[in-house]
């Protein structure tokens, strides 16, 4: 008892330490001291640009109330090295465990498939067995047409196969729901639609910083605002250049039938896991609601699970995911490693169908349904004896600039046809831009909106004209 006292009577209680780029010089703690041990301080703190106070340990009894005064978490801290523990958690919360295995991945599996003759089915439905066949059994969704007809066949078709179809309480939910299962390593995926998708770009975003995979099918329609049912080409520029805040980029791929809503849905769930971001399918309601002759591939995906996932067994359980970077040299890290990300997209993903563009000397740009009209139109216009030619952008995000690149030369005028008020006409612009062209070609347009689709005889007409407008 008698040394127990002892070493009590004896024992020095820490002192605080002033940690300088975290006070933000309020003197709470200089009113809290009853030693006056700290004073107003005269030097600006460069990383914070504010003026910490000082402090002199000579009279200080560590009794901490100017730690229980400061607002700031690490303000002042009472630990022989408060520097460490910010930037080491285990200091903070302990070891993790070390006798759990080493996460690895188990691989995607490939199941051959016995030949089927082609369905004949509308883009959506096509686009939900991609989905299928692409290994995804875990579906949130949020009705809204013109997209509703994918999400009601994978409601139909996923119990069968021991899958799982939520329908959420709204959109934000939905996306929140694809997050959770993406962080687990599970395929999963949405229908929605321009009002809709809208509702989910924060959880996109969420699902970007913190490189969790889902694909979202966006059959576009007619805006701004509800607008209405019809399709549009609305969402390109949100897709392309508006994720959500922040610095966020996802693959969207455009296509133009029933066959490419399956392609493409099956695509978007390889590329979704190869570079652990959010895919989008870039539809629109005409395309939704097509019908249209659909082979079927030759196999099928049984997903594994990636190594990074958050799966229940216990080599996973460690792993962590999360879209919060407190300190800021980290997000800044952050922010590069999915900069180098997004180039390996630039230079990996870039995809374009090229239709009568060998010889052109004036190319229509089109996407999606519109690119079906004016393919028509090019079919017209070469029977008049015009060299015209099609590029059709098959990825919207990153644009295909590099298949365009090698056109610019030879030709001297572009059309750009959109279902959009020239959200296309911006993309192309803009990767012309970046890629440093100089000698951009005349530029012209057809567009229609709110449900109205450019018609090939304007599409003629418009190339037509021009041709004798330049000769
Ligand atoms: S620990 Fe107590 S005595 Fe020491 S500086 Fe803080 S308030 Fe003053
Ligand atoms: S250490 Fe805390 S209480 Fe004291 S001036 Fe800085 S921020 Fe204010």
């Amino acid at each position: 008892m008698e040394n127990h006292r002892r070493i009590k009577k004896t024992r020095e209680r820490p002192k605080p330490f002033v940690l300088p780029e975290y006070c933000k010089g309020c003197g709470r703690c200089i009113d809290a001291c009853p030693q006056d041990c700290i004073e107003i301080g005269t030097e600006i703190n460069p990383k914070s640009g504010l003026i910490p106070v000082v402090i002199h340990l000579d009279n200080c009894n560590g009794c901490g109330l100017c730690i229980t005064a400061c607002p700031e978490p690490y303000g002042l801290a009472q630990t022989m090295n408060p520097e460490a523990e910010l930037e080491n958690p285990f200091i903070l919360f302990g070891e993790p465990e070390t006798t759990a295995p080493t996460p690895t991945a188990v691989p995607d599996r490939t199941i051959p498939l016995p030949k089927t003759e082609p369905l004949v089915i509308k883009g959506t439905y096509a686009s939900a067995i991609g989905a299928l066949l692409a290994g995804c059994r875990h579906f949130f969704g949020y009705p809204i047409t013109p997209s509703t007809e994918g999400a009601e066949l994978m409601a139909k078709i996923l119990p069968k196969l021991d899958g799982v179809f939520v329908q959420a309480v709204s959109e934000v939910a939905t996306v929140n729901m694809i997050y959770g299962c993406g962080g687990a390593g599970k395929p999963s995926m949405t229908f929605t639609s321009s009002p809709g998708f809208s509702l989910m770009l924060e959880g996109i975003s969420y699902m970007i910083g913190s490189e969790v995979p889902g694909v979202f099918v966006n059959v576009m329609r007619g805006g701004p605002g509800l607008g209405n049912i019809a399709p549009e080409q609305s969402d390109i520029k949100l897709v392309c250049r508006g994720l959500g805040h922040g610095n966020t980029h996802a693959i969207a791929l455009a296509p133009s039938s029933p066959q490419e809503m399956l392609d493409l849905t099956m695509l978007a769930f390889q590329l979704t896991f190869k570079y652990r971001n959010p895919v989008i399918i870039l539809g629109d309601g005409y395309l939704g609601q097509m019908t249209g002759k659909v082979t079927l591939p030759d196999y099928m995906i049984e997903p594994g699970v990636p190594e990074w996932a958050v799966y229940g067994d216990e080599a996973h359980r460690k792993n962590l995911i999360c879209s919060i970077e407190l300190s800021e040299p980290d997000l800044e890290l952050h922010n590069i490693h999915l900069n180098q990300k997004y180039q390996r997209m630039i230079e990996e993903e870039q995809r374009a169908d090229l239709y009568y563009c060998d010889d052109a000397d004036t190319l229509i740009i089109a996407a999606n349904t519109p690119s079906r009209m004016a393919k028509g139109a090019v079919r017209t216009l070469r029977e008049k004896g015009l060299k015209v030619g099609l590029f059709r952008p098959i990825s919207m995000w990153p644009f295909p600039i590099k298949h365009l690149l090698p056109l610019l030369d030879q030709i001297e005028r572009m059309v750009i046809v959109e279902a959009s008020n020239g959200q296309l006409e911006d993309e192309v612009r803009l990767a012309m831009s970046k890629a440093g062209v100089h000698d951009i070609p005349v530029i012209e347009h057809v567009r229609r909106f709110g449900g109205m689709l450019p018609q090939q005889e304007e599409i003629v007409n418009k190339v037509a004209s021009s041709n004798v407008l330049i000769s």
